[in-house]
C-alpha cells in the first residue's frame, strides 16, 4: 500500500492511500486532535476525482471537530472517504485494506460507518485495525446509533420549543418531520408518546404507512412539507434542506432536526432569524450518535454515561439559544463560538 501526505492548510494531517491489489483509494483527514484522537465515519462514494474526495473529507473532518467538541467528548475531528461505488466496487478485501490504512495512523483516527458503509463493512476493516467503532459484536459494541441520536434530537427540540414557542411542552404541538429513516422514525415515536401531532414526508411509501398507522401522522408530498402550518420543522433526511427557497415557504417558529449540514449555506441562518424562526444548531442537536460511538471507542459499557452525555446536549442547546437570544446573534454562529472557545482552552 502506498501512503502519501496531502497538503491541507488548517488541518493536522491529510493522507491518501492507494492499494493496487484491492483497488483501495482512500483519504483520511485529521482536522484536530486537540481534544483527543480524531473520530468520524468513513464515507464511500463514487467521487469523480481525488480532489473532489479530498474536499469532501476536509469538510466532513472539520464538521466532526465541532460535533465532538459540542458533545463534550474527549475526541477530535477526522473523517475518511473511500473513492468507490458502494454498489459495485465494495469487497471484503477492499475494506480490509482500508482497515490497514486506518491502523497505519496508529490510533490518531477512529473510523465508523457513514454514507455507503455498513456495520458489516466496518467489521471487515476491524480485522486489520483496533481503531474501528460502530460494531455490533464485542464487549463494547455500540450497534445502531440512531435511537440515541433521536433521543438527543427530542431533548434538544424541547429546549428549542422552550425558547421559540414559550414552553418545552410538546403535547399538542405540530411537528413537521422530513425523513422517516433510522432517526426520523424514532423521533416520531418520542413525539407521539408525548402527544405531539405529526406531519411527515418521505420518498419511501412503507415508512409513510408505518408513521400513519403507528403515530397517526398526516402524510404530505416531499416538497409540500416546507409550507405546512406547524410549530416545528424537523429536517431528518438529507443535508441542505434549509435553503432560501424552503425558508421562504416555512410556517413554523422553530427548526430542530437530525440532518447533518441543514443550512444550505451560512446566510440561511440569517434568513431564518429574519423570519423569526429559531434554529437549533444541527451538530449540537444530532450529537447522540457520535456519543454512542464514543462509548465504544472509550471502552465505556455503562448506558448511564451515554444518557448523561445526551442530556448534556440539551443543556448545551439551552446555553447556545439563551445566548443567541440575549445577544441578538445567530444560533449557528454562537454554536461555532462555543466550540472555538473549547478548542482554544484545550
Ligand atoms: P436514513 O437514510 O435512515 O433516513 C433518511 C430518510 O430520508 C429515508 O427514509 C429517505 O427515504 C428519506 N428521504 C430522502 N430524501 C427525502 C426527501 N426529499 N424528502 C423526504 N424524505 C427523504 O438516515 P438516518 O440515519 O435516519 O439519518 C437522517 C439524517 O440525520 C441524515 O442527514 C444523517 O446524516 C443525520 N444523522 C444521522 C445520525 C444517525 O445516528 N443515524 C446521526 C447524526 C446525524
Amino acid at each position: 500500500m502506498n501512503i502519501q501526505e496531502l497538503e491541507a492548510p488548517g488541518y493536522e494531517r491529510v493522507v491518501f492511500a492507494q492499494d493496487p491489489a484491492t483497488g483501495l483509494k482512500s483519504i483520511i483527514a485529521l482536522h484536530s486532535t486537540k481534544l483527543g484522537p480524531a473520530a468520524g465515519g468513513c464515507r464511500m462514494f463514487n467521487y469523480t476525482s481525488i480532489d473532489q474526495a479530498k474536499t469532501d473529507a476536509l469538510r466532513l473532518a472539520k464538521g466532526m471537530t465541532y460535533k465532538n467538541a459540542a458533545a463534550s467528548l474527549p475526541l477530535g475531528g477526522g473523517k475518511s472517504v473511500i473513492i468507490a461505488d458502494p454498489k459495485t466496487d465494495k469487497t471484503p478485501e477492499l475494506m480490509q485494506a482500508f482497515g490497514k490504512f486506518v491502523e497505519a495512523l496508529e490510533g490518531a483516527y477512529y473510523t465508523a460507518e457513514d454514507v455507503g458503509i455498513s456495520v458489516e463493512d466496518i467489521a471487515e476493516a476491524a480485522k486489520h485495525t483496533s481503531y474501528a467503532a460502530g460494531l455490533t459484536e464485542g464487549p463494547f459494541g455500540s450497534g445502531d446509533p440512531s435511537p440515541v441520536t433521536a433521543r438527543g434530537v427530542f431533548l434538544c427540540m424541547k429546549i428549542a420549543a422552550k425558547h421559540g414557542l414559550g414552553s418545552d411542552e410538546l403535547h399538542g404541538k405540530t411537528i413537521a418531520v422530513q425523513g422517516l429513516g433510522h432517526v426520523g422514525m424514532n423521533l416520531c415515536r418520542f413525539l407521539h408518546e408525548v402527544g405531539a401531532k405529526l406531519i411527515v414526508s418521505d420518498i419511501n411509501l412503507a415508512a409513510l404507512e408505518q408513521a400513519t398507522s403507528e403515530f397517526n401522522a398526516t402524510v404530505v408530498e416531499p416538497d409540500a412539507i416546507y409550507a405546512k402550518e406547524a410549530d416545528i420543522f424537523a429536517p431528518c433526511a438529507m443535508g441542505a434542506s434549509v435553503s432560501p427557497s424552503s425558508i421562504a415557504q416555512l410556517k413554523v417558529r422553530v427548526v430542530a432536526g437530525a440532518a447533518n449540514n441543514q443550512l444550505a449555506d451560512d446566510h440561511c441562518g440569517k434568513l431564518l432569524d429574519d423570519k423569526g424562526v429559531l434554529y437549533a444548531p444541527d451538530y449540537v442537536v444530532n450529537g447522540g450518535g457520535i456519543i454512542n460511538v464514543a462509548a465504544e471507542i472509550l471502552k465505556i459499557s455503562e448506558m448511564a454515561w451515554v444518557n448523561q452525555k445526551v442530556e448534556t446536549l440539551a443543556t448545551t442547546t439551552d446555553q447556545i439559544l439563551s445566548k443567541a437570544i440575549a445577544n441578538d446573534s445567530l444560533p449557528h454562529q454562537v454554536a461555532d463560538q462555543f466550540v472555538d472557545q473549547i478548542l482554544a482552552s484545550a
